[in-house]
């Protein structure tokens, strides 16, 4: 028996030396090549670090497309794959409690970067629905490329000045194709995602729901939407493309009122997933909703 446990333990011990001596060497198991690997919260990080890093770096994300992302819950397998990665970047506390609670056990080999923690708070933590924000994020996303990825530093300045430029433009076509508008009443059916965007744009918005999708949502605060369609004749409600339409076409039948999509950009459609859709043409899908909606004249 002394002889049996012996042999176990010489077999442990040699398994951890050969271990120890090859593990520097070992390939991410998350990667098929030898680059670096940052995982994202969801796709706001996600896209825009895919846009600066191109093939440099492998970007994952936890949220699979379609997900939930305030009251997301990573499968134990996540915790595995932040220990695998150079990084793990997510938005803030405020908008992922459970990003927030994962960084606290991702280990020392892994980087935590909350791209958003010191932004000031608005009341609504989806700050990248300013684009000046969301170059603010990108412009941490370089910085940390640059360590994580310094070889491809000069690759990696290039994107993101093309991004910042491309940030820039979409920020001006809000302000000059938002300024004159017959309507600036948003009713969004749909959780609180787009009070940043409302207020950079001087637009009035109305949600349904909090910040969070679970965020309360009550029969009583429906019928105040459905009489403040009424009364001030709005002509256009917004939902959110991966919401269930149900409820913002049973306030169309009652009000009258034409829906179009708006899109947080946190969660993602498994097509648009598919296509690589980008922040900036996300956006730009939003400011042609609110034009329509709200009768712009360009
Ligand atoms: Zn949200």
């Amino acid at each position: 028996m002394r002889k049996h446990l012996f042999s176990i333990l010489f077999l442990v011990a040699a398994g951890a030396i050969w271990w120890a001596s090859i593990s520097s060497t070992v390939r991410n198991p998350y990667a098929d090549n030898d680059n670096p690997v940052i995982v994202t919260s969801g796709y706001v990080p996600y896209t825009l670090l895919k846009e600066l890093a191109g093939d440099s770096v492998n970007v994952l994300m936890l949220l699979p497309p379609g997900a939930e992302p305030h009251a997301f819950e990573p499968t134990p397998g996540a915790l595995v794959m932040l220990q695998h990665a150079d990084a793990f970047v997510y938005v803030s506390d405020e908008l992922e409690p459970w990003a927030a609670d994962l960084a606290k056990s991702v280990g020392q080999k892994t980087r935590v970067l909350a791209l958003a923690q010191s932004f000031p708070k608005t009341g609504d933590p989806h700050v990248w629905m300013d684009p000046q924000q969301a170059e603010l994020m990108a412009y941490e996303l370089s910085e940390l490329l640059a360590d994580i990825a310094p070889q491809h530093r000069s690759v990696t300045d290039k994107n993101y000045s093309k991004l910042a430029d491309e940030l820039d433009q979409l920020d001006k076509d809000f302000q000059t194709q938002l300024a004159n508008c017959q309507s600036r009443e948003v009713v969004h059916i749909g959780h609180l995602a787009f009070g940043n965007l409302a207020q950079k744009y001087n637009l009035q918005l109305t949600a349904l729901a909090g910040t969070s999708h679970n965020g309360e949502h009550s029969a009583k605060k429906l019928a105040a939407l459905v009489k403040q369609i009424k009364q001030n004749n709005i002509h256009t409600i917004f939902t959110e493309d991966t919401l269930s339409p149900r409820l913002a076409q049973a306030v169309a039948q009652e009000t009258g009122a034409q829906i179009l999509p708006l899109y947080p950009i946190e969660h993602i459609s498994k097509d648009d997933f598919n296509n690589n859709v980008t922040y900036a043409e996300l956006m730009r899908r939003n400011l042609e909703s609110l034009k329509r909606g709200l009768q712009c004249q360009a």
